[in-house]
């Protein structure tokens, strides 16, 4: 690896990697790397300091107040920007404070354009503050269905908000076709990339303006932390995030920083792994004679699986499905799961099991809820790094129990 002297970094003595454009497994290592301190640890410090000193009135260096630029914080910023192809990122407190940090962007009495089925912690957001704090109004739509999308759009439209693939039911969004037609009309887009972390998908490269994540789940990766970030796809964007975040203050910390960012250096082994899991896994609940459907976009039953072949690279590590038992049933099947743990969580090496009905998703209306087609014989798998046909041994044995004991079929 051939390291060159930085000119123009503000630690002293830093080095800095050739700016070779590196392939992304590369990347995940690499990025962020020239914020080694003078020491040249392999590793970039943690830097607590709140400030930092000045050598006369007249100097102006990068780092000044840790709310404003922290390098520890930098250096993570800097690694997630690479991995998306952004030109920069401003890391904040939690997933959802990433979204919040976005709707600052937008003026009083904005509408903004959601995917159907979006985020529970978005819609809260949106619903429950900004509707009542800044007018914001909102339309939910199929964002495949452009003509729907056409017609939710009002003079006073600045955001269409996109998440793709949607939890739990795991639902695509064109996302390159949909950006098309939002830049035609002018319209700012931002898609939670979550689900399939920058490994899986790539959004700015396919038109998108903003990308925001919970690194809470595959960034962080090891379930040991709250984050999120948000990455621009323009230095125009960009600066106006810093200004937000800044004035706003909702900034991660170093020690999460620090953590997050040692995460990302395994994001493509972990991905690699779990996402081939995940198939496998699919592949075995597909045949299942106690499943009644699988969703996961990387089996071929998927309706949008050409769509998923186009835009993402796997079908993504979160596979969800529909038993056929009750309540007591899948309270059996929880039970002798040893491997799934029941979480409200996802994207950790652990693998995960989640009831959208009574815990994600617990806080809507049994209509709201049928509307979303998520019912109560719904469950999400987040797969883990785990060998897969532990997994599957794992599952099988749970499905066994929802059945009372017998296989049948
Ligand atoms: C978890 C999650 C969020 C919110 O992130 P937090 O870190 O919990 O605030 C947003 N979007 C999606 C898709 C998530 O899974």
């Amino acid at each position: 690896m051939r390291l060159c002297h930085s000119g123009g970094l503000s630690l002293p003595g830093a080095l800095i990697m050739s700016d070779k454009p590196r392939h992304f497994a590369t990347r995940t290592l690499h990025a962020g790397e020239r914020y080694r301190a003078a020491d040249n640890a392999i590793f970039p410090p943690i830097f607590t300091a709140s400030s930092f000193t000045k050598r006369s009135l007249d100097d102006t260096p990068a780092y000044a107040y840790s709310r404003v630029a922290n390098p520890t914080r930098d250096a993570y910023e800097s690694a997630v920007a690479a991995l998306e192809e952004g030109v920069g990122a401003v890391a904040c407190a939690s997933g959802v404070n990433a979204t919040a940090t976005v709707l600052e962007l937008l003026p009083k009495d904005a509408h903004v354009i959601v995917m159907n089925g979006v985020y529970g912690g978005t819609f809260r957001i949106l619903e429950d503050f900004r509707s009542h704090t800044s007018g914001l109004t909102t339309s939910y739509v199929d964002l495949n269905d452009l003509a729907a999308v056409s017609a939710a759009i009002r003079p006073e439209t600045q955001l269409i908000w996109i998440e793709s693939p949607t939890n739990p039911l795991l639902q695509l969004v064109d996302i390159k076709a949909l950006c098309e037609l939002a830049r035609a009309r002018g319209i700012l887009t931002c898609i939670d990339n979550t689900f399939c972390s920058p490994w899986n998908q790539r959004p700015l490269a396919l038109g998108v303006d903003l990308v925001m994540h919970s690194a809470s789940k595959y960034i962080g990766g090891h379930s040991d932390l709250t984050g999120g970030i948000v990455v621009a796809g323009s230095e125009a964007l960009l600066k106006r995030l810093r200004r937000i975040s800044m004035a706003i203050g909702a900034v991660q910390g170093p020690f999460d920083c620090y953590l997050a960012l040692r995460g990302l250096k395994t994001l493509d082994v972990r991905m690699e792994r779990q996402c081939a899991n995940a198939l496998r896994v699919a592949r075995f609940l597909e045949h299942h004679p106690q499943v009644e459907h699988v969703y996961y976009p990387g089996l071929e039953s998927h309706p949008q699986f050409a769509l998923c072949q186009r835009q993402m690279r796997s079908g993504g590590a979160v596979v969800a499905m529909k038993v056929k038992g009750d309540r007591a049933g899948m309270n059996r099947l929880v039970e002798a799961l040893q491997l799934f743990v029941l979480a409200d969580s996802l994207g950790g090496v652990e693998s995960m099991l989640n009831h959208s009905w009574s815990m994600s998703h617990c806080s809507l209306s049994a209509e709201q809820k049928g509307a979303m087609g998520i019912t109560e014989n719904l469950l999400r798998l987040s797969v883990g790094v785990e060998d897969h046909r532990d997994l599957i041994e794992d599952l099988a044995a749970g499905l066994a129990a929802l059945g009372g004991g017998q296989t049948r079929g």
